[in-house]
């Protein structure tokens, strides 16, 4: 892995109020100039539509807007011992439930996000439901 990349996977998540892009990256340049009253800097921008509004959210908040921008693409239902378990797709990971009477909780898409980045909404059962609920009814 280059220095870069590991760099990238350090930094926060950041979204863009703008076009809603969601990622660790960034564009800099000499047109927008920040000072921290010591230093300049150059102002990290929206790497996809260059924004001022590229903003590091709260836990809570990326989690909301990572919820709000998340769609069920396919559901894959199984059987187990003890009744049917299902593994539902994101673009930002997967919402499982193991079919033995545990939880539904959400993985995240590893290494592109992490648990920090979606707050409580991994453990959101109601929240994760209606996503897969959502998916069914506009797939039959
Ligand atoms: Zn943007």
């Amino acid at each position: 892995m280059d220095n870069e990349k590991i760099l990238l996977m350090g930094e926060k998540l950041q979204f863009c109020m703008d076009c809603q892009y969601l990622g660790r990256d960034w564009h800099e340049s000499d047109e927008h100039i920040g000072t921290d009253g010591v230093e300049e800097f150059r102002e990290r921008l929206c790497p996809k539509c260059h924004s001022l509004a590229y903003v590091m959210a709260s836990a809570e908040e990326r989690g909301e807007l990572m919820i709000e921008n998340m769609t069920v693409k396919n559901v894959r239902y199984f059987e187990t011992s003890r009744g049917v378990g299902y593994e539902a797709e994101t673009n930002e990971g997967s919402i499982w439930n193991d079919g033995r009477g545990g939880a539904t909780y959400f993985r995240p898409k590893y290494p592109e996000y992490t648990n920090q980045d979606f707050g409580d909404f991994i453990y959101d059962e109601l929240k994760l439901e209606s996503l897969i609920d959502k998916y069914e009814v506009k797939n039959g």
